[in-house]
């Protein structure tokens, strides 16, 4: 068996994986997500893709120190959407990396940053930027959290950056942290996208998720995508063997109803009803 690994990771030339794992529980057990960010490095300017946890920020911060020796500078940041999650570092690293500037839907960020707005550009489905050798494009995101949501896509490894999609757990106990989803040969991908849905995508339980998985197998031949780098999931390197299993995922969480809680024992235990008779 393969141990657990240290981030950051490269996924694919010049794609780095950063980040630290979140306990989450449910259905009694302790899980572990990510809220993953990335790097994507071109030959004139490197982009930051997503922000992490506010809790990661300072782990964030040390990983991207360890890699930007002789990097070119971080220019761009794009976050697929404004949760917490996703959006939680985004003060912090504007500050750390003075010529970023922030990419994506830009709704609200100048309610909190409004001395960061001169450094906000909006983009939406098909704009691209220009990295030097590798061109990064919003794509289409099929499956979203908010309205306001965009995925992403590296012209030349051909790597999707899909946020909320592709979104599950994984065994902290089977050292699964750190490893691509095709090294974490004991993870129920089916079980732990179920976790995820009742946890962060609840709206998939009342949809037909076939049409939200066919139009996913439509984007992925469109871009003919060869690694995921999905936010909350493991790194995907093999996407003919995992891809499958995600679907079946999506499907298994959104037909079967909610499994309960967060599973403090004190609040799982059946709640004692008391009934006023009427005389
Ligand atoms: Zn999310
Ligand atoms: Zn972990």
């Amino acid at each position: 068996m393969i141990g657990p690994k240290e981030l950051p990771r490269e996924i694919a030339p010049g794609v780095f994986w950063l980040g630290d794992c979140l306990e989450q529980r449910a259905n009694g057990k302790i899980y572990h997500t990510y809220n993953a960010a990335f790097l994507l490095v071109g030959n004139d300017a490197s982009m930051i893709i997503e922000t992490g946890h506010p809790k990661d920020f300072p782990k964030i911060e040390q990983q991207l120190a360890t890699l930007k020796k002789g990097l070119p500078p971080v220019k761009y940041l794009f976050v697929t959407h404004q949760e917490t999650p996703h959006a939680g570092g985004l003060g912090r690293i504007l500050h750390r990396f003075p010529e970023a500037v922030l990419c994506g839907d830009i709704s609200d960020y100048h309610w909190a940053f409004p001395q960061y707005v001169h450094r906000m550009k909006s983009l939406r489905e098909g704009d691209e930027l220009d990295l030097g050798g590798r061109k990064f494009v919003v794509v289409e995101p099929v499956i979203r959290d908010l309205r306001t949501t965009w995925w992403g896509f590296d012209t030349k490894e051909r790597v999707l950056f899909p946020g909320d999609g592709f979104a599950y757990s994984h065994y902290h106990e089977d050292g699964h942290c750190g490893l691509f989803a095709e090294e974490a040969i004991s993870l129920d991908i089916p079980e732990v996208s179920a976790v995820f849905a009742d946890r962060a995508l609840f709206w998939t339980k009342f949809t037909d998720m076939n049409l939200y998985v066919n139009r996913l197998q439509y984007l992925m031949d469109k871009y003919d995508v060869q690694f995921i780098a999905p936010t909350h999931g493991l790194p995907i390197l093999n996407p003919k063997v995992t891809l499958p299993k995600i679907k079946e995922g999506l499907l298994f969480g959104s037909s079967v109803p909610e499994s309960g809680t967060e599973s403090d024992p004190i609040h799982t235990k059946p709640k004692k009803v008391f009934v006023k008779e009427d005389d």
